[in-house]
């Protein structure tokens, strides 16, 4: 199976020919589920003693399997955080792909790690972060959050006082589902203000204050969120990062969803204080347009990162011989073996250039405007809040939760558009109401009134 012979050849082309036609299609299908039985059922065995074959494997991919994903980058899908990668990035992760190359140490992975390093530059330049910080790609903001948490934990227990401490981090309910989880992962206890609305100094200092003398000792950062998942808020940043300086506090900045609008003029301000941050998560899979999966943290003080992340082996020494000199992407986050997962982002950059990724994140922030401006004009719907970056919060007037699940299902069956719901806290109820994130330039204002229409 490592030689080459005709079949091999006729596959490489049946291959390349489905991956042109998906990277060049204009329209495809928005795909839906199946369940494991029914699927089984479709495709049977497909791993034997003899195997079944390139081409029947292929063509059960095609046939079936492929048709229960739903493509990320359709127009008409606005559930959680589309995706809408470019055409370069996708076709430079085939390249990708096909290099085996190990982006863990310069050594093995120069070409592709100086690649990554452009384009992570392009990503440092956008937050404003001084001299020295720098960052790497990850697999997700995920990883990019747990890494960050990590590398403060350790840097804040350098101190012989907090050694034996349980570190203690504050955020607030808007932070995303991986703060909660990754601070599980890092057996750190997290608190959380209150309110899904913008944090704010103020709240931020009160929660502080109200801290008992050794919950106060644990505390080591904060995380603020640069664009809330559920509803595009940005945090104060300038107030956070003041509370954290005089507080002598790690500050962090998830901006995993809203990063990409760190290159929209219109929106910049909206991030004004991440500049102080300490660390940032960006997911380029998000709103800068690669396909996933692409994460990145960053940090202001990179060695940090070292410390608390360069692994140790007899193994792993030669790669840190001279020689080898260069930039280690794994001594920076949690994962050893890595793919070079900043690449499609570098050649697309390279491929299009900055002013076009500006203009595609710009959109994304003008359709929410315009789709905001058709809900205020339709009797049968009302927005929650003003739309927040690109996403759009808004309620079908008398609809129960129920129809809003209803009204999804249907949708999604009929192949027209996938748009789910979510909850908004309203004072101390939570209310079910539609939501829409866009990413995707090529969504149009006609489908945002189709999908308005569908509810009436
Ligand atoms: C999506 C998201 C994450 C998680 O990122 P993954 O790439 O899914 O791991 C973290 N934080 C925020 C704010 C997000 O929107």
């Amino acid at each position: 199976m490592h030689k080459i012979d005709i079949e091999l050849i006729e596959m490489t082309l049946d291959v390349m020919k489905y991956a042109i036609s998906r990277i060049s299609a204009t329209e495809h299908p928005i795909g839906k589920p199946k369940k494991h039985e029914e699927l089984k059922a479709l495709v049977g065995e497909t791993i034997t003693e003899k195997g079944v074959g390139g081409e029947y494997a292929f063509n059960l991919w095609k046939e079936h399997l492929s048709k229960a994903n739903v493509p990320v980058d359709h127009p008409r899908n606005l559930a959680f955080v589309p995706a809408a990668p470019t055409r370069a990035a996708v076709m430079f992760d085939l390249v990708t792909s096909a290099s085996s190359i190990h982006g863990a140490y310069w050594m093995e992975g120069a070409g592709g790690i100086f690649c990554e390093n452009e384009a992570m530059k392009w990503i440092v330049s956008l937050t404003g972060l001084p001299e020295g910080a720098f960052g790497v790609f990850t697999s997700g903001g995920t990883a990019a959050n747990l890494s960050a948490i990590v590398t403060a934990r350790e840097h804040w227990r350098e101190d012989e006082t907090y050694k034996r401490e349980k570190g203690l981090i504050i955020t607030s309910i808007g932070a995303h589902s991986s703060i909660k989880a990754m601070a599980k992962v890092a057996d750190v206890d997290i608190l959380l203000v209150d309110s899904e609305e913008r944090l704010t100094e103020s709240d931020l200092r009160k929660t502080i204050d109200n801290l008992n003398f050794h919950q106060r000792k644990r505390l080591f950062a904060v995380v603020g969120t640069g664009g809330t998942t559920n509803a595009g808020i940005v945090d104060d940043l300038e107030g956070i990062a003041k509370v954290c300086e005089e507080e002598g506090l790690w500050f962090h900045v998830d901006a995993a969803y809203g990063g990409g609008a760190l290159a929209a003029d219109s929106v910049r301000h909206l991030f004004n204080g991440i500049e102080k941050a300490d660390s940032i998560t960006i997911d380029p899979h998000k709103w800068m347009f690669s396909p996933y999966d692409c994460g990145a943290v960053i940090y202001k003080n990179p060695e940090l990162a070292k410390n608390a992340h360069s692994q140790q082996g007899s193994y792993l020494d030669i790669f840190k011989d001279e020689g080898a000199h260069g930039f280690n992407p794994t001594d920076y986050q949690i994962q050893l073996t890595r793919r070079v997962r900043g690449l499609p982002l570098w050649f697309s950059l390279a491929t299009n250039g900055t002013e076009k990724y500006k203009e595609a994140v710009e959109r994304g922030i003008e359709l929410a405007q315009v789709a905001g401006k058709m809900i205020e004009e339709n009797p049968n719907v009302e927005l929650v809040r003003e739309p927040s970056l690109s996403c759009v919060l808004y309620r079908r007037i008398g609809w129960k939760p129920e129809d809003y699940t209803h009204w999804t299902y249907e949708n999604h069956d009929k192949g027209f558009a996938l748009v789910t719901p979510t909850k908004w806290k309203n004072g101390d109820i939570f209310e079910t109401v539609s939501r829409f994130c866009f990413i995707n330039p090529d969504t149009s204002e006609n489908d945002i009134q189709m999908i308005l229409d569908s509810m009436n």
